[in-house]
């Protein structure tokens, strides 16, 4: 523990604990994570990717949709529209019908609810945060899941029974993308535009657009010259490799498959593509961490033992343990939990506040040593051939990366079938030509490739622009937030009335994020209701309270951006050129639904409530 200390005697540094005691050497590991650094970063930062629009709008398309439905432009009028049939939709289309809204609807792309879990079945698919504190509203739906990780096709069905639950297909578009949000001042009322002409209107919209919903392409040279099957792990193409979400990819059988990428997503799909296909090449830029698993089917004494209120208790529990809070017992108890101290870089909190921040800092640099340093053992332990392993080793701090786990990846590289190609070395895969994948001047003749090279971030919905809104007087969102987002707590605007958004911007993030919309939906649940009950013309926050919150947000911001500076790059830093800083709320996600209930029962609402 740090002893207080005034600015005028600066306190001399905590002794250090020395390279010999920790069995290793720091320095040597900064050494060699900035090394590692360095040969990856590439001028093109993020615009090495490509869009799945345009010429490659194919790799966008819906396989799971069926023949297209015709039906005529609605032109009706709904208390509130939700744009986004994903778990934030749904959150807020529940929370909305338990605060008794009745005229309810999303809007959705896809041809059902989900969202994440519509669009991604890829072989593997499973949630790798613990089912029963991520699949939100259990105990209202009357539902326990199977396994401590839930398969994807759960949870697409749990979504489903949730939308049946709340009555919420009742009004639902599926199928359909909204093109514009429009304020109609003489109404009080959002025009709704979509792709499929409807002319809606709505005197509420919550935006719940989700943050990793665009697929990305690497911009690999002559991509669109190779004559085999191509697609993305978000489109997995099952009429071409057979099976489903569980396996037996029959029609790999005699296959050569290229599978680009080695995210969270990859870790999942690579022991479904190893076991079935002829040849598996996997295309590595940078490894990631890959802790144990440890998937087991749900105890059936335990989940019968469950009292009301359980889910809140335990999702609670979590969020304290992954923020460095006290808690009498880690009820989840995995890889997750037992790294809580790790997650500081991306989640803040103030749950670490007593310490001095150099000794907060060191504290957790040696523990991301020690961390990592067991990670690369497990490496050795598991794969046979040792230049394999050495390859499959992540020299970066713990949550450069997402962390991922699992109990058959690493496992896979001992497959004679499998061959892992290194590609850091090169800014990626090379070329691709008409019947092969180029890495490092060699050929690799393949009959398919995978890209598992994720998602734009953040560019789905209003703040990237491609949902227009405009306020009052025809005002663009993104123009009135040409010097910096402008909200109240990240949910609403100024000169953007009844406009709800969810999101990260300007509040909570953590981990386990459908926690952080299932808060935010009852929020913006509670103030709707409240504004019908109190006959407000509309909801919106005054120019005080805005800015008020912007400063708070700039004042507790967490500075990660040296932690970020010196990450191997990926989205989780910009590529290599991370943010001066963030946007989320500096205390944390605890504090900020404290602070949220706290603004309601103290009167906030008076703030927002226009008359
Ligand atoms: P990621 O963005 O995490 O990974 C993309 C991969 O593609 C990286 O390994 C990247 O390498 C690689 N790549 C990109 N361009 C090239 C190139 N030109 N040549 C070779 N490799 C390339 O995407 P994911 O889909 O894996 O995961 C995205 C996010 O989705 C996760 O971070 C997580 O938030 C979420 N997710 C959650 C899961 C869950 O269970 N909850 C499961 C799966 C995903 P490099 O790292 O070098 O850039």
């Amino acid at each position: 523990m740090s002893t207080p200390h005034t600015a005028s005697e600066p306190t001399p540094p905590e002794p250090q604990p020395q390279p010999q005691g920790l069995g290793f050497d720091p320095e040597a590991l900064r050494e060699r994570y900035r090394a590692e650094r360095d040969r990856r970063i590439r001028p093109d930062g993020r615009r090495q990717y490509r869009r799945t629009t345009g010429e490659f709008g194919h790799f966008d398309e819906d396989p799971h949709a069926g023949p297209a439905v015709a039906r005529e432009p609605l032109d009706d009028h709904v208390d509130v529209i939700v744009i986004g049939g994903g778990f934030g939709g749904l959150l807020a289309g529940a929370r909305l019908r338990q605060a008794g809204l009745e005229g309810i609807r999303i809007i959705e792309k896809g041809a059902d609810v989900g969202g994440t879990w519509y669009w991604n079945r890829y072989p593997g698919i499973h949630c790798d945060i613990e089912s029963y504190v991520y699949m939100p509203l259990l105990e209202e739906v009357g539902y326990v899941p199977k396994w401590k990780y839930a398969p994807g096709a759960e949870i697409r069905a749990h979504a489903r029974a949730v939308a049946e639950h709340f009555d919420l297909y009742r009004d639902a578009c599926f199928r359909t993308q909204v093109t514009e949000l429009r304020w109609d001042g003489t109404t009080d009322r959002w025009l709704v535009g979509t792709d499929r002409g409807d002319r809606m209107s709505a005197r509420h919209v919550v935006a719940a657009t989700g943050l990793l919903s665009q697929s990305k392409l690497p911009g690999i040279e002559g991509i669109q010259s190779f004559k085999g099957r191509m697609f993305h792990t978000s489109r997995w193409d099952y009429d071409y490799t057979g099976g489903d979400a569980t396996g037996g990819l029959v029609g790999l059988a005699d296959k050569r498959v290229a599978l680009v990428g080695t995210g969270a997503t990859a870790i999942q799909v690579v022991p479904h593509l190893g076991r079935d296909a002829e040849r598996l090449y996997v295309f590595q830029r940078t490894p990631s961490s890959v802790d144990v698993r440890g998937q087991r089917p749900t105890d059936q004494q335990w989940a019968a033992s469950l009292t009301p209120g359980w889910q809140r208790r335990r999702r609670d529990n979590f969020l304290a343990v992954v923020t460095g809070g006290r808690v009498d017992e880690d009820l989840v108890a995995d890889g997750w939990t037992s790294s809580a101290r790790l997650f500081q870089k991306i989640i803040p909190s103030n749950n670490y506040a007593d310490l001095a921040p150099e000794e907060r800092e060191h504290l957790e640099e040696i523990a991301d040593f020690q961390k990592m340093n067991e990670l690369r053992a497990r490496v050795d332990t598991v794969v046979t051939d040792p230049a394999t392993a050495e390859a499959l080793k992540p020299w970066y701090r713990y949550m450069c990366k997402r962390p991922t786990f699992s109990d058959s990846y690493l496992e896979t590289f001992n497959r004679s079938n499998v061959t892992l190609v290194d590609v850091s070395d090169h800014g990626g895969v090379e070329r691709i030509t008409e019947h092969a994948v180029v890495a490092g001047g060699v050929e690799y003749e393949v009959d398919c490739i995978v890209f598992g090279t994720g998602f734009e971030v953040g560019v789905s919905g209003l703040l990237s622009g491609r949902l227009p809104a405009y306020g009052r007087d025809g005002v663009a969102l993104l123009d009135s937030w040409k010097a910096g987002p402008k909200t109240l707590h990240g949910f609403y605007s100024r000169g953007f009335p009844n406009l709800f958004m969810l999101g990260s911007t300007q509040s909570a993030s953590s981990v386990n994020y459908v926690h952080v919309l299932d808060e935010q939906a009852t929020h913006v649940a509670e103030v709707i209701a409240e504004a019908g009950r109190r006959g407000a013309r509309c909801v919106e926050p005054t120019a005080e309270a805005e800015a008020a919150w912007v400063a708070t947000i700039r004042e507790k911001a967490a500075d990660l951006h040296r932690f970020q500076s010196e990450c191997t790059p990926g989205y989780y830093n910009g590529e290599g050129m991370p943010r001066a800083r963030s946007e989320a709320y500096g205390d944390g996600p605890q504090a900020f639904y404290t602070l949220l209930g706290r603004w309601r029962a103290d009167g906030g609402m008076d703030e927002v409530m226009v008359m």
